[in-house]
């Protein structure tokens, strides 16, 4: 019997046991099996994992040299191309489409020895936060099967959250690893905007999304960002600077920080008491371990949600043009129609309600007569974030607050209410708009018995002093 804890003790059960592999493979597909009801796979490649995992044993015990993510187990979020394999970004509208070629941090995986045992669920186009917009069906959160996993990546979330992988791959542009890392009780990850090659992830708001990673532990995810981190000529807005070795990095983390959290961000009415409660008992605690941590103004904060909404549908509305019923997927047929009306069917019964709403809420913000109200002024509030951001980082090595201010909701409790559930991103989409790192550790349990997390961000390709931190931070709060 294998249990997983760790890539490191999974690689020293790997070196004791020549079939190591093809058991943890066979494990993995059987609890997949067992928590089918979760929803969290739309696929599983059942038959490639096990030929993979076997190729893994033969290779390790012909003494060839180990990948270093050699026989971990992944899944990949619905918006990863995985040549040969499905891809639907979770919607209607790409049924039957297969990937022609791997997005570059999949290249970079099997490069390293990863198996990639299936695909999973997530809001469609990566639009939500709660994985109810899907055209698979809504995912269910393990810790408590009647609340949402997050969104949008929930289904990767609840494959580490269940034990159905080792990790996964997730894409953030607004919060879509780090939420749903919160509501699961797993790390999540986003790393700095650049960090990672985006050819192959299928784009929402390309100046936003970035892959991310979800893991039991700090460690597993910072080796994992080595892996796929780093310059890539199919994507020119991955930075050229040299990707320093986290996990080796990891080992030095007895340093102090000077961090800093908003004041609005923990005094905000729409927190949860018993999360802000949680957050100041643990801020006392960093104090007495001899960081420091201070209190800042940050009047932007209301801004954020509304600036966000406006860029990203405005990227979305261009992004998701190219799919108009001809070039991919679905085709709705329209008898003797024109090709107008073959967009117009394809598009209306391709597309979920909410990818709709954000197609016509980008286009009208896009608008002659509104482009100057809404997408300019957005673009104005994004550079105002970014000369604050600077200027904080100048004075403070990391932000911390809450990753969301619940836990995880009931199903359909918030889907009738899309501006309810877009001002729950208040704190992660501040991340993504000004391109820093963030992550979500899972330090707390609400009394509610739920999971929750904290978000921690740092400047710009400082993932070092991130994962750093952040390893303290769990180690502080495991021995208290
Ligand atoms: N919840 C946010 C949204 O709906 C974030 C999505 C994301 O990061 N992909 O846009």
């Amino acid at each position: 019997m294998f249990s997983f804890s760790s890539i490191k003790n999974y690689h020293s059960f790997l070196a004791a046991n020549p079939d190591g592999c093809s058991i943890a493979v066979s494990q993995y597909l059987a609890k997949i099996k067992e928590k089918e009801g979760l929803n969290a796979f739309v696929e599983v490649y059942a038959e490639d994992a096990i030929t993979a995992a076997k190729a893994m044993d033969e290779k390790r015990t012909s003494g060839k040299p180990p990948g270093k993510l050699h026989g971990v187990v992944f899944s990949l979020k619905d918006v990863i191309s995985y040549k040969g394999h499905k891809l639907a970004a979770a919607s209607k509208i790409l049924t039957n489409f297969t990937a022609i070629y791997n997005a570059t941090a999949v290249e970079k995986l099997l490069a390293e020895d990863a198996i990639i045992i299936g695909r999973n669920n997530c809001d469609e186009f990566a639009m939500g936060s709660s994985n109810e917009n899907s055209a698979f069906g809504p995912v269910k959160n393990a810790a408590d099967e009647t609340r949402v996993p997050g969104g949008s990546s929930g289904g990767s979330a609840v494959a580490v959250q269940a034990g159905m992988c080792m990790i996964s791959l997730g894409s953030d542009t607004g919060g879509s690893v780090r939420q749903p890392a919160d509501f699961c009780g797993v790390v999540g990850i986003k790393p700095t905007y650049g960090r990672i090659s985006r050819y192959g992830l299928i784009a929402y708001a390309s100046s936003f999304d970035q892959i991310g990673i979800f893991a039991n532990s700090v460690e597993d995810a910072a080796l994992v960002l080595e892996v796929i981190s780093g310059a890539d000529d199919f994507d020119s807005t991955v930075s050229q600077k040299e990707v320093p070795a986290f996990s080796n990095e990891l080992d030095a983390t007895q340093k102090t920080y000077r961090i800093a959290y908003f004041k609005e961000a923990l005094e905000h009415p729409g927190l949860d008491p018993a999360i802000r409660l949680e957050i100041e008992s643990f801020i006392k605690k960093l104090t007495s371990l001899g960081h420091t941590v201070t209190a800042i103004d940050f009047e932007l904060l209301e801004h954020v949600v509304p600036t966000y909404y406006v860029l990203t549908t405005a990227e979305a509305s261009s992004n998701l043009s190219r799919f108009d019923g001809v070039k991919y997927g679905f085709r709705a047929d329209v008898g003797g129609g024109d090709l107008t009306e073959l967009y117009k069917a394809s598009r209306s019964q391709g597309f979920g309600k909410e990818v709709q709403r954000r197609i016509m809420l980008g286009t009208f913000v896009l608008s002659a007569g509104y482009f100057d109200a809404y997408y300019a002024k957005a673009q104005q509030v994004r550079q105002l974030l970014s000369q604050r951001t600077k200027a904080i980082f100048a004075e403070y090595d990391a932000i911390i607050s809450p990753t969301v201010p619940s836990t995880a909701f009931k199903i359909g409790e918030k889907s009738d209410d899309p501006v309810e559930m877009f001002l729950a991103d208040i704190y992660t989409v501040f991340a993504n708009l000004v391109g820093i790192p963030g992550i979500s550790i899972p330090l707390f349990k609400h009394p509610n018995g739920l999971p929750f997390g904290l978000q921690v961000m740092t400047s710009h390709f400082d993932e070092v002093s991130l994962l750093c931190l952040s390893k303290q931070l769990t180690e502080t709060n495991d021995t208290n």
